[in-house]
């Protein structure tokens, strides 16, 4: 189903270079690809004429004529992203530079069955695309962004750690079945890695970007790609040992980060403090809604709040350090909704550890940002990674209700 270790074609190549670029020559192209001028000259005339590709102006030459410059065409193609997290499902439109156009969410129900929760999604993804006017042809496919572990290649929920009923559920081919797009399974930690790259082309590499939200994800860049393990497996941050002495965890692993530092995590915690539990959203199964309202008492000085932040920030912070010392990074950007609230909070304390505690700080500081894409971020990394995977051909037909409707 899924292409992962597949390398991608020139005619990928390009399209993913000048979405990264925003704008290239075709000599920028030349140089990027090592390809020839008169290769990149006949993909870029194909490109032209399928109407993916158009010029923009010209631009200050080395000498000689000036370069014209190309660019996306980003109305020509979209691509939706669809994040399950655990109070609610984010879905996203963008077009065919990444962009976001539309947005929406599902609830999470759990008196639903699963089937039954991903025909809501397919619907609200179809209402979202006719909301934006976008027709079924244009869509180039669905990033199904979930929480690990994951079996990629087959699109298979392996384990889901809030609700048993998942385990199991091959949820891209039902969830494809539902909406009638192509579906990618994507890991958390990859989307919002994939974002990163894509729109923050200029960022130094290698960096590592941390995902936090329910859960803890996370993923690294290196050389223009993405990391990826064994079929395409995510760097597992949240599951590394913070105290070898800690519970098991239900990875099979003991003491892991993510039962520390997740926003499920800091919302139990609280919730089992008597100065704090009171003050919680009470958000059943919607971990994030606490870790809100948690974050607003941090924020108004609440003793407690402020301790909680701080420890789970401190677990994050070492974390972070060994991240950037497995694999050499220069800059850390955190992301995901956990930010919205207490991100300055967290912010400040993860840069403080790893500034004081990377192996090669003498050498250069290590960088600590945060994401400029807000708390969707991983579902706009799904979007990314149908668009980045294509070649802007469908390579399915829908099967489309939107069709049938019409
Ligand atoms: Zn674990």
């Amino acid at each position: 189903m899924q292409r992962n270790s597949v390398p991608p074609t020139n005619r990928e190549r390009l399209l993913d270079l000048l979405r990264v670029s925003g704008t290239s020559s075709r000599i920028d192209l030349v140089e990027a690809t090592g390809l020839t001028a008169g290769t990149i000259s006949n993909l870029v005339r194909v490109l032209v004429e399928e109407g993916l590709v158009e010029e923009t102006g010209r631009a200050a030459s080395r000498g000689g004529q000036p370069r014209r410059m190309l660019q996306l065409r980003a109305d020509s193609r979209c691509a939706v992203g669809v994040h399950f997290e655990r109070g609610g499902i984010e879905l996203v439109l963008t077009d065919f530079t990444g962009r976001t156009i539309g947005a929406s969410r599902v609830d999470s129900d759990q008196r639903l069955a699963p089937a039954r929760q991903l025909e809501a999604v397919g619907t609200r993804i179809l209402a979202m695309a006719d909301a934006c006017g976008i027709a079924p042809h244009r869509v180039l496919g669905i990033g199904l962004v979930a929480e690990g572990p994951l079996d990629v290649p087959s699109g298979t929920l392996l384990a889901n750690e809030a609700d048993a009923r998942w385990q199991g559920q091959p949820i891209a081919g039902l969830l494809e079945r539902q909406a009638g797009f192509p579906v990618r399974l994507v890991p958390v930690g990859t989307a919002a890695a994939l974002a990163e790259r894509v729109l923050d082309g200029g960022r130094r590499q290698p960096f590592g970007v941390i995902y936090l939200a329910s859960s803890i994800a996370a993923g690294v860049v290196h050389e223009g790609q993405v990391f990826r393990g064994a079929d395409a497996r995510p760097v597992e941050l949240g599951h590394i040992t913070v105290d070898f002495n800690g519970p098991p965890c239900p990875c099979g692993n003991r003491g892991c980060l993510s039962q520390y530092s997740s926003g499920a995590a800091l919302a139990q915690r609280a919730a089992s403090l008597p100065g704090l539990a009171e003050a919680l959203a009470g958000g059943a199964g919607n971990p994030m809604a606490d870790v809100q309202a948690i974050a607003e008492q941090a924020t108004r000085g609440h003793p407690q709040a402020r301790a909680l932040w701080k420890e789970a920030a401190r677990g994050l912070g070492h974390a972070a350090v060994s991240l950037v010392n497995l694999f050499g990074l220069e800059t850390v950007v955190l992301a995901g909704p956990a930010l919205a609230g207490a991100g300055d909070l967290l912010l400040a304390e993860v840069r403080s550890i790893v500034q004081a505690s990377s192996c090669h700080r003498a050498l250069s500081p290590v960088h600590v940002e945060r994401s400029r894409h807000g708390p969707l971020s991983a579902a706009i990394g799904g979007a990314l990674q149908v668009l980045c995977a294509s070649d802007g051909t469908r390579t399915q037909e829908p099967t489309h209700r939107m069709m049938e409707r019409s």
